[in-house]
């Protein structure tokens, strides 16, 4: 690839930490942060060479927002969303719309999240929608493919992720999809404490962009990021991300504890 791609860690906190909670953590983050720097001072690795988002509850948002500009962290601590409606404001009662994440500085919105397809369900006409709606509004959709155990076994795992990129992605143009961040997250993967074999997650990533250059051309698929999520976590983040193509992470359960989390931020 000529196009340097950033790398990216994305941390996801699921329906975990109120905004109380969400204050310390970032207090906490912020310190653990700083030791890094410190132990990096004189090296020629840049802190600003990764790029870090947080994915709080709604409810979170704006707490965490406030403190993270109070603390100029290094490097910035960008914020995001883990769903969105697809509608324009209006008598929906219960949803939020893209405009009202813009609005707080949210940097990405998180769609198609196999939790969200799960127990919602999300179908892929909403996510659709969605990616519309956020490139719209200005922000970066970050899009979950990933195939379940059954997939895995009958060896359709790969293909199942593609196709739910496909239909994310019906809406959207060339450029559009240059814009737009990819998670594979093999779903047997989350939460499990067991990611694929780093080979593994290399050739899915791989197999990922070269469909994305057989649809949308070279450039577009050189400038896409395609995350790795499922079960990350420090002692793995080192080996993956060594891999080729693979340009950061997604993270669940360890972005929970914000020294983990900074821990696998430099790492990256
Ligand atoms: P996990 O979750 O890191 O806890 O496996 C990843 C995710 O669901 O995004």
């Amino acid at each position: 690839d000529t196009v340097q791609r950033r790398p990216l860690v994305i941390g996801n906190w699921k329906m975990n930490l109120d905004h109380v909670q969400a204050r310390q953590w970032l207090l906490e983050y912020a310190a653990s942060n700083n030791e890094w720097r410190h132990r990096m001072e004189g090296s020629d690795v840049m802190v600003n060479h990764v790029e870090v988002g947080v994915l709080p509850s709604f409810t979170s948002l704006l707490a965490i927002r406030d403190m993270a500009r109070a603390t100029a962290l290094k490097p910035e601590l960008f914020l995001g969303a883990q769903n969105v409606s697809e509608l324009d404001a209006g008598a929906y009662t219960g949803d939020i719309s893209a405009q009202m994440l813009a609005a707080l500085g949210c940097r990405y919105v998180l769609l198609g999240h196999s939790e969200q397809r799960r127990y919602h369900p999300e179908d892929d006409d909403k996510i659709d929608q969605k990616m519309r709606v956020v490139l719209d509004s200005g922000m970066t959709p970050i899009v979950c493919i990933g195939e379940t155990k059954l997939g895995r076994e009958d060896g359709i795992g790969i293909d199942y992720a593609l196709n739910q990129l496909v239909s994310a992605m019906r809406l959207l143009s060339g450029d559009d999809v240059g814009r737009v961040i990819v998670a594979y997250e093999p779903v047997w993967s989350i939460g499990a404490g067991m990611a694929p074999e780093p080979s593994v997650i290399e050739s899915a990533l791989a197999d990922i962009r070269d469909f994305i250059n057989a649809t949308f051309g070279s450039d577009v698929a050189a400038r896409v990021r395609i995350l790795y999520g499922g079960s990350v976590n420090p002692g793995n983040a080192a080996d993956i991300i060594r891999r080729y193509g693979v340009d950061g992470f997604l993270v669940g359960g360890a972005s929970l504890d914000p020294v983990k989390f900074a821990n696998i931020c430099h790492l990256a």
